[in-house]
């Protein structure tokens, strides 16, 4: 058996593991990369340096950022008296596709989930809690996923913000019980969106 070189054994490695990558996909993916023109290869490598070095949390909003401040965030034309509440930024994403939400967000980067021990101290529900005494903020949507865990968090958050003059929705249940927010199609997610309900 040939003996493959300490650099490409240790690539293999990095690309074993990343999520869904069994070995002999990242073995193939390691020879790919000593296939293509160099500078595709090095492309690749300065994209995961950079994503790493640039992007950070927002700081209202906890949605991915470069500056300060998201996108979203720094957009005038958006109102800040809506606050639509999802788990991850890739949340965020799937309901920006499907273009009916003109307001701000609000990203937990979790949900509460006891069974694989987090609680609501390591989500962004404190910064939530003072966005919304902050001041402007006339809704809340609760947009975490429609799981046991989706569903247990956004009530945790409706509880605690039971004294705040806010009025408190929920996604409309065209999205099935169970399924996750990035991966239903944006014409079910406007609807959930146009038809949210009262908490
Ligand atoms: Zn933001």
């Amino acid at each position: 058996m040939t003996q493959i070189t300490q650099s490409v054994g240790k690539l293999i490695d990095e690309f074993a593991r990343l999520p869904g990558i069994g070995r002999k996909s990242a073995e193939r993916l390691a020879y790919h990369v000593l296939r293509v023109p160099k500078i595709e290869a090095l492309g690749l490598a300065d994209a995961i340096r950079d994503v790493r070095e640039n992007v950070h949390y927002c700081k209202a909003c906890f949605n991915l950022a470069e500056g300060e401040l998201c996108e979203i965030c720094r957009d005038p034309k958006r109102s800040s008296e809506q606050i639509c509440i999802v788990e991850q930024p890739r949340d965020l994403m799937a309901l920006e596709q499907a273009g009916v939400y003109r307001g701000m967000y609000h990203v937990l980067l979790g949900r509460i989930a006891p069974l694989d021990g987090v609680g609501p101290d390591q989500l962004t529900i404190d910064q939530l809690v003072a966005r919304v005494r902050g001041g402007t903020i006339r809704e809340l949507i609760m947009a975490t996923n429609p799981t046991v865990e989706g569903d247990g968090t956004a009530l945790y958050i409706s509880n605690i913000l039971a004294d705040q003059p806010v009025r408190i929705t929920r996604l409309a249940r065209g999205i099935t019980t169970g399924s996750v927010l990035e991966y239903t199609n944006k014409e079910v997610l406007a609807d959930a969106l146009t038809g949210r309900q009262q908490l």
